[in-house]
């Protein structure tokens, strides 16, 4: 089939008034047509940059192309990649690119009538265990999560208690068995985080995520054996295999986390994965229960372990999908739908 018209929207989301930089530039909708009468939907990012970036170029690279097989995808990102290259290859332009590439996966899984994870290689996980990153523990708990992760940030002394009292509540509400991270949005320092490792030892956290900035790989990779055995985990913020590559060579992480809206999407996700293999290093991709990166999950050897935001499910105006899988006894799953398998609001369908 081949494809007809390309256009992304940039749904209306609520803005909270923090300034973090989700509320400028959050996800945007890529939607393929094609001349089989078939149409498939991404999930990217970028806001309204990242709308322009696809339809002000890169839908251009696309119509006319012919997407017949899992090879043509990979063919198209590469493309759109040596297209957009001159003023690409991070941020913004491969958070639009990474909508386009899932919008291409969904349009083959509904011409093919099987689900993403199929066109992968089919299920290897039939659920995923979810870990709540946020939400109140309690009822967290009591939806079966059995694994949590705390954001903090740490800004004075006093972050340090609060940190292990957050861990013993944590720890006295979920149990032992639970597992327990911690991110700290690159807000701690080698100093800061060595101290965390002392104070919060006894609580036996599984990862500390995103400690410093990305830019500092070599720092990260001297931190790693001194933080054992938590694992030093990153890589939301990292664009392709290029980046991952870097991450690989420096030794700086122990656990990857690519978010497959951003990095550039399933064919980010699978070259991402294939480096990582080669390196023993465990994927977990950040927002992993979402639909986007539930496929992956559950189609590969990614860790058995995928992200949800349960306070996000309780604002029904603030989501553009309709169907989204839930956790239910602490798991989740992907539909077994073609594509994605989950329909969009008709606003932005
Ligand atoms: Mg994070």
């Amino acid at each position: 089939m081949k494809i007809t018209d390309v256009k992304a929207v940039y749904p209306a989301w609520k803005r909270k008034g923090t300034g973090a930089w989700q509320e400028y530039f959050w996800q945007i909708v890529v939607r393929i047509e094609t001349d089989a009468g078939v149409v498939g939907y991404g999930y990217g990012g970028g806001g309204e940059p990242g709308k322009l970036i696809v339809n002000g170029h890169l839908r251009d690279a696309l119509v006319g192309r012919t997407i017949g097989h899992v090879d043509d995808i990979r063919d198209t990102w590469d493309h759109l990649y040596f297209k957009s290259l001159p003023y690409g290859r991070n941020g913004i332009v491969i958070m639009a690119l990474s909508g386009i590439d899932l919008a291409l996966w969904d349009l083959l899984g509904k011409a093919e009538g099987k689900p993403v994870y199929e066109l992968i290689g089919g299920l290897k996980k039939e659920t995923v265990r979810a870990y709540a990153t946020g939400g109140d523990p309690v009822r967290v708990r009591d939806r079966g999560y059995t694994a949590v992760k705390c954001s903090h940030q740490w800004r004075t002394d006093a972050d340090y208690e609060k940190a292990a009292a957050l861990a013993a509540r944590i720890r006295g509400i979920f149990g032992r068995d639970a597992l327990l991270m911690f991110d700290c949005y690159m807000s701690w320092d080698a100093e800061v985080a060595l101290r965390m490792r002392e104070l919060l030892g006894e609580y036996e956290p599984y990862w500390f995520e995103d400690l410093i900035t990305p830019d500092h790989l070599d720092e990260l990779a001297g931190l790693r054996p001194r933080l054992a055995p938590v694992l030093l985990a990153g890589g939301e913020h990292d664009f392709s295999h290029h980046a991952f590559g870097a991450i690989a060579r420096a030794g700086a992480l122990d656990l990857w986390q690519p978010d497959i809206t951003w990095c550039g999407g399933i064919t980010a996700g699978l070259r991402i994965l294939e480096l990582a293999r080669s390196h023993d290093i465990p994927v977990c991709p950040h927002r992993g229960g979402e639909i986007w990166g539930l496929h992956l999950v559950a189609a590969t050897d990614c860790l058995d372990l995928a992200e949800t935001h349960p306070d996000r499910w309780n604002d029904p105006e603030d989501t553009i999908l309709l169907d989204e899988p839930v956790v239910s006894g602490g798991v989740i799953a992907p539909p077994d739908r073609p594509g994605f398998g989950v329909a969009l609001k008709p606003e932005y369908a």
